[in-house]
């Protein structure tokens, strides 16, 4: 199963609804039961920003310390959290989550910059393709359902021509809408927002909305938070 989730969630700071894709919206406590039959699913992490897209993406190889001995195969599991979540979140209050939060508090700390590979690459290394399968999600051409994991890396300018194999440079196109980019006229290119614009032949633009990659969130404090200290007196 495929499953995205908010760290916050499985902590059980919050219980907001978990997402399979393709499948729906499903409840945090379903889906915390889910993760942890995951243990050996691929885990991913993306780090958002307040507007609740991805600043940083990668994968995650630590686990919470119980897992459910009745273990799946295969899956995906993606954690989400806010870059100011880790700071907020003590260790010692979720001690099966230890090592997990050890190693997103490593990776936010270390270089989050998805498209550190060589730009002059001919191609996209795992690391940038899957941070283009969770800023994207599906094919840019917007009428097309492809999965962003079913695409090509295309290059917006290409790459014969100079054009760098970098996170800017890059969006997912499934192979027929590639081809439509490479050989049937069409131009692509990317605006300020991140959003991809598809120019016909013709002159007519066509750009897909993008959707965060999750909903942005009104206030991510954990809850031990609001224990801070008593109420200031009534004036
Ligand atoms: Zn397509």
């Amino acid at each position: 199963v495929e499953i995205r989730v908010g760290l916050s969630t499985l902590l059980g700071l919050d219980d907001k609804p978990a997402d399979l894709p393709g499948l729906g919206p499903t409840t945090a406590q379903v889906a915390r039961n889910l993760i942890a039959r995951q243990h050996r699913a691929e885990w991913r992490y993306a780090i958002l920003d307040p507007t609740g897209y991805a600043h940083a993406t990668g994968l995650l190889r630590a686990r919470p310390s119980r897992p459910d001995p009745d273990q799946a195969d295969g899956g995906l599991v993606e954690l989400h959290l806010a870059a100011t979540d880790l700071h907020a979140l003590t260790a010692s209050d979720h001690p099966d989550w230890t090592a997990v939060l050890q190693a997103l508090t490593r990776a936010q700390n270390a270089d989050p910059d998805p498209s550190r590979q060589q730009p002059t690459a001919r191609y996209a290394g795992t690391r940038l393709r899957r941070h283009l399968h969770i800023t994207h999600r599906h094919c840019t051409m917007p009428t097309c359902r492809r999965p962003a994991t079913a695409c090509d890396a295309d290059h917006l300018h290409q790459h014969a021509r100079g054009g760098p194999t970098t996170e800017t440079n890059l969006h997912p196109a499934c192979p027929t809408d590639h081809a439509l980019h490479t050989r049937g006229g069409w131009t692509v290119h990317r605006n300020k927002n991140g959003t991809i614009t598809w120019t016909s032949p013709l002159g007519r633009h066509h750009t897909r909305d993008q959707p965060p990659v999750a909903e942005p969130l009104p206030d991510p404090q954990p809850r031990h938070h609001t224990e801070r200290g008593p109420d200031p007196p009534p004036q």
